[in-house]
């Protein structure tokens, strides 16, 4: 009886976005007993992720919840300005936290679950998830192509993080990408208090959230004393459309129905 990991992703409509998701959910077909809870930057939930969601074959949870416009990047921000995928992400744990307390507290998959952020465009090994899957409170690991480094990682001296190798402000608590932590179902339901604050300094996101639950000292050191890559922060190129919009100019645009 496998502890369940629950994997929350953030998505936004865009050109690549069922790309995405389709290597996605291709990933996440391999592993037992994973839980996908997919919460939509959107108003209420889109056609095209309802439908892709319901053939995908996975065990999952469609929520929704549009961040506000002054939190959202705009057309032309650089991508660092604000957090992205923080409302999303605090959705899919007030859902967890709720459905938590329906079942008493005491649901069966809930007893050693885990909890972890993925994000739609990253690359994500299957042995990941095997190496989150025992998570006590926090556990950590690499992350590849992320920082503007070959990888970033947390240190460990005689079994225990003492710092983290990182280029930039090393000295926040938690400098660690969403995609090198997993934290436990249970240490976030003892822990009302740990949410991803929208407004967090660039950054900070995961510390923020991160701060309300463990200290470096607790951290779970995984992927071999965090000396293996089992992620990667890979981003997808904005496909260009410059033949499209002079088609769509002379009336020859690609057919609209088609979903792409
Ligand atoms: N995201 C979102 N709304 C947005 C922008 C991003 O829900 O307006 C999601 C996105 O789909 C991804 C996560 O938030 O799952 C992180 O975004 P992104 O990959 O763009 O961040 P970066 O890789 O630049 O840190
Ligand atoms: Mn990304």
């Amino acid at each position: 009886n496998l502890p369940t990991i629950y994997v929350i992703t953030p998505t936004y409509a865009r050109l690549v976005q069922k790309a995405e998701l389709t290597r996605l959910s291709h990933t996440f077909l391999h592993v037992p007993q994973l839980h996908w809870i997919v919460v939509e930057d959107s108003p209420s939930p889109t056609q095209l992720v309802s439908n892709f969601l319901a053939d995908s074959g996975l065990t999952y949870t469609h929520l929704h919840m549009l961040t506000p416009k002054d939190r959202k990047l705009q057309e032309g921000d650089p991508h660092w300005l604000k957090p992205r995928g923080a409302e999303q992400r605090n959705e899919g744990l007030r859902w967890l936290r709720q459905k938590a307390a329906a079942d008493g507290g005491k649901g069966l998959a809930f007893d050693s679950a885990v909890i972890y952020f993925a994000d739609d465009d990253n690359t994500y090994s299957l042995q990941l998830f095997e190496e989150m899957r025992y998570t006590k409170k926090v556990s950590v690991w690499p992350v590849g192509l992320v920082g503007a480094m070959k990888f970033e990682r947390p240190v460990v001296e005689n079994g225990k993080v003492v710092r983290f190798h990182t280029g930039w402000r090393p000295n926040r608590p938690f400098p660690i990408d969403m995609a090198g932590f997993a934290v436990s179902l249970n240490l976030v339901l003892a822990n009302p208090e740990a949410w991803f604050d929208g407004n967090a300094e660039m950054g900070f996101l995961e510390s923020s959230f991160l701060q309300n639950l463990v200290t470096m000292e607790e951290l779970e050191p995984k992927a071999d004393m965090c000396t293996k890559v089992l992620v990667w922060h890979t981003r997808t190129e904005k496909p260009k459309m410059k033949r499209e919009e002079a088609l769509i100019k002379q009336g020859l645009g690609s057919d609209p129905n088609v979903e792409v």
